[in-house]
């Protein structure tokens, strides 16, 4: 089946018991046993439902995986697959990640004896000199977040491949409509689901999807032993949500571009970090891998230093000032003082994370009056 037909039905029956057809939420924590152990496969709702089953099933499938792995948010998730490690174990990653991941592997895991290594990954020597016996898994993030840097999936995971290293790949920003890395050669996907998946900024949820059955199965160890899974509402929600993800990724794409064109001839504006740009430094990989480049745009400002940033974020009127992204609402983000607080200030600035930096997350409003409130607010 294609994407669209996939995101509407798969992992999803009309229900056996009433002919419903959109998946019921199965609001129950526990499920009756005829006798100890005899049951429909469900035992109690820490480790299995059936309406987290369905959207588990449909997600795998957006991304080509054979099992998917909901969870109670994106952190949850990536929680999971670090606990697949031991101490003395390492992981090589990013130098522009996700605030949250900078903080779990530092503030967290660092703390339990894993070592990580935060790399500039345009350049692959630099992954093949940090890596010895001890490294486990490659964490990486495309698109980056907030500068939109687009790391080669297939390149690393040749790499990853022949030192037998796990390649966990962060799919948040591209979502499953623009790149799958399992694809391109990645053993885990993650989601904040949070994002595009879900899409509507009203639920909190994380994902992987993986191909490996034996994988499959440590993670589910974690998920039912660790319990960070999500609820039936929310997973309903998120079902609902994923019905129109291809249209809400088309429509986000084509605001995304115009926004960045826009911005790109703005007096006000120093820089455009857009992924489609022909003088993006990722420019062919993002062809190769992605379909489409995205509704992420990060502008940083001429002149402009914390105070002058913080006045023009503050004058937007249908964008929203707030953190996460992906949703059907455009929202506008200060990383340096809002998603990227935890990381410290010469690791974000190293790699462009600067004060006069605002991220947007372009929405599927009416292009016209996305532009209006650029030109309003930059005035
Ligand atoms: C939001 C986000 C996360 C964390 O997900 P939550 O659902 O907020 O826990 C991880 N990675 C990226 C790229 C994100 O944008």
């Amino acid at each position: 089946m294609k994407f669209a037909t996939k995101a509407i039905h798969a992992g999803q029956e009309p229900d056996p018991t009433t002919g419903a057809v959109m998946t019921p939420i199965y609001q129950t924590s526990t499920y009756w046993q005829r006798s100890p152990g005899d049951n429909k496969g469900y035992e109690y709702s820490r480790g299995t439902n059936p309406t987290r089953k369905a959207l588990e099933d449909c997600i795998a499938a957006l991304e080509n995986a054979k099992y998917g792995l909901a969870f109670s948010s994106g952190m949850g998730a990536t929680d999971a697959v670090l606990r697949l490690l031991s101490p003395g174990d390492e992981v090589i990653t990013g130098d522009d990640l996700y605030g949250g991941s900078y903080r779990i592997f530092t503030k967290i895991y660092e703390k339990y004896g894993i070592k990580f290594h935060f790399l500039d990954l345009d350049k692959p020597e630099n992954i093949e000199q940090a890596i010895n016996k001890n490294t486990k898994l490659i964490w990486i993030e495309t698109p980056t977040n907030p500068t939109m840097r687009i790391v080669d999936i297939a390149g690393i995971s040749k790499i990853a491949k022949a030192n037998g290293i796990k390649l966990c790949v962060d799919n948040t920003f591209a979502s499953p409509y623009l790149q799958n890395p399992i694809d391109l050669g990645a053993d885990i996907v993650m989601h904040s689901v949070t994002k595009y998946i879900a899409g509507h900024s009203d639920v909190v949820m994380g994902a992987l999807c993986v191909n490996d059955e034996e994988l499959y199965k440590s993670l589910w160890f974690v998920y039912n032993a660790c319990g960070a899974t999500p609820g039936p509402q929310d997973s309903f929600l998120v079902l609902r949500g994923i019905k129109t993800l291809h249209l809400r990724m088309k429509a986000h794409c084509e605001n995304g571009a115009k926004v960045a064109h826009y911005l790109k001839n703005h007096p006000k504006v120093e820089h455009v970090y857009w992924p489609g740009f022909e003088s993006h430094p990722n420019h062919e990989i993002a062809k190769k891998q992605m379909r489409d480049f995205g509704g992420m745009v990060s502008i940083t400002l001429k002149n402009a230093g914390l105070e002058e940033t913080f006045k023009i974020a503050s004058k937007f009127k249908v964008f929203t000032l707030a953190e996460s992204l992906g949703g059907v609402e455009s929202l506008i983000n200060h990383p340096t003082t809002m998603t990227h607080g935890s990381i410290p200030k010469e690791a974000r600035e190293k790699v462009g994370v600067t004060d006069n930096l605002l991220r947007l997350s372009v929405g599927v409003e009416d292009i016209d009056d996305l532009i209006a409130d650029l030109e309003q607010a930059l005035a």
